[in-house]
């Protein structure tokens, strides 16, 4: 929806007064529930219908319980409905005008209620429709948030204030509607399937991999399900993000795909996939999930499928890459972990990895620390966060003094090769830079 900022602030005059849409939604604060609630994934389609400055709250709230109840065909006493706690307006519609008894209403917080499109912008409170998977367990002490009862699915957000930067809320000129639904949701509420992972819109991938992997989803434990899960979500993941052109780099976007490979890659060799699944073991295994990925996209982006042997291409690298130095790197993890633990049994303190540790490994191994993070954890062992980002903060002060020292443009290289003179090859009998300094 971030295109619509301006719009919803007034800034741009709106070219139409209603839009739907399906968005595809790239959510990486998601990533640590993946595969863990039924319900997280870092990529989703969100389909949403918007209103700028046209039709508001009553239309809105009606709309989506038609959508819920007629379209999907829902059983109203199923659903479940969370209000902003001081919004009375939208409790009194959802009540009087579309019959929603009391029980079913809820009152919640800013955490839950109150949509911010970022630190400033557009935002508004919203309500939220949750399916109960469990009516037999009655309407008292209910909490919302419970993943085993409760899947919320639909998110209506009343944008009608701009948030300013000292905090304070300006109502905007023109109200506007902001809608979202999962379809990953709301495909696993209609296909009626104990988890998101298990709907039409992933399930293939999991089987492709489980295939690699040589077990069953459906005969296997917490642990290699957990990870059959990471690999179904992360695969389609990436495949978007390749297809628009977010390539695996150390820096901003780039780094979010290079982080959901190096996971997926990580991810696959639990499971016990070694070189390409297939037999060669100097082979990729990833592109072969992709595919799958691929040919469930057609639905969305039929540019995904035109892109194939691009992403496919630069999966392979990527992996290939990583595999390199994850062996090395684990194993030197794995004695950080030990020494980590021996040092915990003599001193009696809580065992923890250093920032210095967890940066060496991203550093130099490519971990990326969410990755030292999740291993530390399986031995009991924590990271020391504090200490990694400090880490990172001086590498990134020390690049950038060297960038400045360094400025050289085209011309300035081009320059610079005229001005050095020429330089006598000693690779033959010294290999060190020191050596070469020495002699
Ligand atoms: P939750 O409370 O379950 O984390 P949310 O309140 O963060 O969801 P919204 O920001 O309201 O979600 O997004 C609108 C809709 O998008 C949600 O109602 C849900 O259907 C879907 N959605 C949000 N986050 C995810 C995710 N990580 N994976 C799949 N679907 C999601
Ligand atoms: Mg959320
Ligand atoms: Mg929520
Ligand atoms: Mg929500």
């Amino acid at each position: 929806m971030l295109q619509f900022k301006p719009i919803f602030l007034g800034k741009v005059p709106r070219q139409v007064p209603r839009a739907a849409t399906s968005q595809r939604c790239i959510r990486t604060n998601d990533v640590e529930n993946v595969g863990r609630t039924s319900r997280h994934h870092t990529f989703f389609e969100m389909l949403g219908n918007f209103s700028f400055g046209d039709y508001f709250k009553k239309e809105a709230i009606q709309w989506a319980w038609e959508f819920s109840t007629v379209e999907f065909g829902l059983p109203a006493n199923r659903l479940w409905i969370s209000v902003y706690e001081d919004d009375d307006e939208a409790f009194e519609i959802w009540n009087k005008e579309v019959g929603v008894p009391v029980e079913h209403i809820k009152r919640m917080g800013a955490d839950d209620n109150f949509w911010n499109s970022g630190a400033t912008g557009p935002c508004g409170p919203c309500s939220e429709i949750y399916y109960d998977f469990h009516p037999d367990r009655g309407c008292s002490d209910v909490d919302l948030g419970d993943d085993t009862r409760f899947i919320e699915f639909y998110n209506l957000v009343f944008m009608q204030y701009n948030k300013k930067d000292d905090g304070s809320l300006e109502p905007l000129k023109q109200k506007n509607i902001d809608t979202g639904l999962g379809l990953e949701r709301i495909a696993r509420i209609l296909q009626k399937v104990p988890n998101n992972y298990e709907t039409d819109l992933i399930f293939p991938i999991i089987k492709k991999a489980s295939e690699l992997a040589n077990v069953s989803y459906a005969q296997s434990n917490d642990r290699t399900n957990l990870n059959l899960k990471i690999i179904g979500d992360h695969l389609r993941a990436i495949v978007y993000l390749l297809s628009d052109g977010v390539f695996p780099s150390n820096i901003g976007r780039g780094y979010v795909v290079r982080r959901l490979i190096r996971r997926a890659v990580r991810t696959g060799r639990l499971l016990g996939i070694k070189g390409d699944g297939r037999g060669n073991l100097e082979g990729a295994f990833l592109p072969s999930i992709a595919e799958k990925a691929i040919e469930l996209s057609t639905h969305i982006d039929s540019d995904v499928k035109a892109r194939e042997q691009r992403i496919l291409e630069e999966l392979k690298r990527e992996e290939l890459r990583f595999v390199q130095t994850l062996e090395r790197g684990e194993k030197l993890l794995d004695q950080m972990l030990a020494d980590a633990l021996s040092r915990t049994r003599e001193s009696g303190s809580v065992p923890r990895l250093s920032g210095q540790d967890a940066f060496l490994l991203y550093d130099t191994f490519g971990f990326p620390v969410e990755i030292t993070k999740e291993v530390a954890e399986e031995h009991g062992v924590s990271v020391d966060m504090k200490g990694f980002d400090i880490e990172m903060e001086n590498q990134r002060r020390q690049s950038q003094a060297a960038h400045n020292a360094v400025k050289l443009s085209v011309d300035d290289s081009a320059d610079l090769a005229e001005k050095i003179p020429d330089t006598e090859f000693l690779g033959y009998d010294t290999l060190s830079a020191k050596a070469i300094v020495e002699s």
